[in-house]
């Protein structure tokens, strides 16, 4: 581990938000929102700001003039650097902190509890992660700040009786149970301690998130959509959550609204003076515990104060000559990412079109054997002894898949992986054009989490319970202390003579692999811009009876033609919105021939890369 690494210059950031939220029917209606939106864009910090401070400017917004999200102008370009989050906010606090003299990581952790603020849905104080550090030099280093379960939660704490999970089945992903130790405090304090410059303070790395939460933010439409699909917490069982994201006529923030959070600044300014004990060992903690109290969790403040980050040893391979380095266990993703693009290298897919029949089936053939794989062996590597990684991530391994695959549609068992022993929400990169990359994905798994917020601290805690299995007999069940299996992938590819190529990294579930896997394949071989392979419209497939989902709206689909081949092929065909998030929300940087940094966001959420 290192201190002091060469200042590093990109930073491109993606946050997940989720599939897996209880929707509620809107309730709220419009407000005048687009002439508020434009207005409030071009006057932020004049007379929009209504009866409280300035909101802080916005140098781009994701919403155009008719109140619609915008599906272009998402790229930055720099010659220094380069920073893309989920949010133009966000971007813009990662890039302040770049030019007030700190390095990727500590503008990274300014980016990360920026997001907190202004994609709370998605990320926060409440969640946790994954941070890939890849120095110019060739060092790697995994920062592990996955939630773990309460030391006294087991895999029989959620189920009733019947075996059924309590709660009408949400007791996993709402409320007290689903709640995890979170980690995202201690990640980014063990970041700024291990990996920051020293050049910058921690007040000056939390300042920008402290002046979004003070002076507020413009909401956009894709955020109020979200706040609209849980207006039903909101109003029901969690109206602490309301408090922060339903107006004061009770109908959830429009596009446009100015929303400020005092009581999380409050929080951000403990954190920045006193650092992770307040919120570990401190006040912050006892306003957790008591809050998860009243919604019957078993999180104690001995499970706050044992929390501990992790160190761990990235997983790697090559695809097609290019290196990747990727997430380990406790998250899936890394591992399966490896193993489809294993599969695919058995393939001439660059002679493949895009989304057409062939393309669709292999990668739909591709994922399902992962899925299977996924769903036998991965589990926590603390917990779990026998997680066969070395055979999981073998090319020869691979081979056996990509010989089993035929011209139809099959369903999918795991393979032996063991016998070629022998021998991985939000996502954020940083990448500088010395080579310096750092590539982040943390979450609070669903969307808002467990609707669990802490009043008077303002924010909200994680479900990531909810990503362990409900079955007492899986690898993945949940024990005290165990971290539940995750799926993110922040990965970093490098050129064959190690320097750096692409950092990317994406939310969405159990989507996130397969799609990072579908953006790296679509620069790699079917030489795509980065932009243009985010853009794209996306497939998913793990196995179920849904068969291959594919996306409407973007650009380059799964055509009806396309639809009618792959169904005569056995496949079952579902189709997902426009545009739909279910999809993820890439956000990456590419390194070009003459040196310059392309940073590129997804058009399905508000992401935005600004360059300098
Ligand atoms: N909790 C999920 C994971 O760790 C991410 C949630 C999402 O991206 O929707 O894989």
């Amino acid at each position: 581990m290192k201190k002091n690494w060469t200042k590093l210059l990109a930073l491109s950031m993606s946050f997940t938000l989720t599939g897996c939220g209880t929707a509620s029917p809107p309730a709220a209606e419009s407000s005048a929102a687009v002439e508020t939106t434009v207005q409030a864009t071009e006057a932020a910090g004049t007379e929009a700001s209504g009866n409280g401070p300035a909101p802080v400017e916005q140098v781009w917004s994701p919403v155009d003039e008719n109140g619609q999200t915008k599906r272009d102008d998402r790229e930055g370009t720099g010659e220094n650097g380069v920073v893309t989050s989920a949010n133009v906010y966000a971007s813009q606090a990662g890039l302040k902190v770049l030019e007030e003299g700190g390095n990727a990581v500590d503008a990274a952790i300014a980016v990360s509890y920026a997001l907190g603020v202004v994609e709370p849905q998605a990320s926060g104080l409440g969640g946790g992660g994954f941070m890939l550090v890849h120095t110019a030099d060739g060092d790697d280093s995994f920062i592990d700040y996955r939630e773990v379960a309460p030391a006294a939660q087991d895999a029989y704490s959620w189920l009733d009786e019947n075996g059924e999970v309590k709660n009408g089945g949400t007791a996993n992903s709402r409320g007290g149970l689903a709640i995890g130790v979170p980690g995202e405090v201690a990640g980014m304090e063990y970041a700024r301690e291990n990996f920051g410059s020293g050049k910058v303070t921690r007040q000056q790395i939390m300042q920008p998130a402290i002046d979004l939460a003070t002076q507020g933010y413009l909401v956009s439409t894709y955020q109020s959509q979200q706040i609209n699909d849980h207006y039903g917490d909101m109003t029901g069982d969690y109206p602490v959550l309301g408090s922060y994201y339903l107006r004061e006529d009770g109908l959830p923030y429009q596009n446009g609204d100015v929303l400020r959070n005092p009581d999380l600044a409050k929080s951000l300014q403990m954190i920045a003076t006193n650092g992770a004990e307040v919120f570990y060992t401190g006040e912050i903690a006892d306003a957790i515990i008591a809050e998860i109290e009243k919604y019957e969790g078993l999180m104690t403040k001995e499970d706050l104060a044992n929390y501990k980050v992790n160190m761990r040893e990235p997983v790697r391979s090559t695809y097609r000559g290019y290196k990747i380095i990727s997430c380990p266990p406790p998250s899936s993703g890394g591992t399966h990412l490896i193993e489809i693009l294993n599969v695919l290298e058995n393939y001439d897919v660059g002679s493949m079109e895009v989304n057409s029949p062939e393309y669709a089936h292999l990668f739909s053939e591709t994922f399902k054997a992962a899925f299977a794989d996924r769903a036998a062996y991965m589990g926590d590597t603390d917990f779990i002894d026998n997680v066969p990684l070395v055979g999981l991530t073998n090319k020869d391994y691979a081979k056996t898949i990509s010989d089993k695959i035929t011209d139809q549609c099959q369903k999918w068992q795991e393979g032996d992986p063991k016998a070629y022993e022998g021998n991985s929400t939000t996502s954020f990169s940083v990448a500088d054009k010395e080579g310096n990359i750092v590539t982040v994905t943390q979450t609070i798994e669903c969307s808002f989490g467990s609707a669990v917020a802490v009043p008077e601290y303002g924010f909200i805690l994680n479900d990531q319970m909810h990503d362990f299995s409900t079955d007492p007999e899986s690898v993945n069940c949940v024990e005290g202390g165990k971290h539940p299996l995750s799926s993110m992938s922040p990965t970093v590819v490098l050129n064959e003579d190690g320097t750096p190529f692409m950092t990317l990294g994406t939310p969405g579930g159990v989507r996130i692999f397969p799609t990072v896997a579908q953006v790296i394949s679509r620069v790699i071989d079917s030489k795509m811009s980065l932009q243009e392979a985010i853009t794209n419209a996306r497939i998913f497939d793990n196995g179920t009876d849904d068969g291959i989902c594919y996306e409407l709206g973007a650009p380059g689909g799964v055509d009806e033609e396309t639809v009618k081949a792959l169904e005569a092929m056995g496949h079952t065909m579902t189709a997902k919105g426009e545009w739909d998030m279910f999809f993820g929300g890439v956000q990456g940087v590419i390194y070009m021939d003459d040196g310059t940094l392309v940073g590129a966001a997804d058009p399905r959420r508000d992401g935005k890369a600004l360059g300098y």
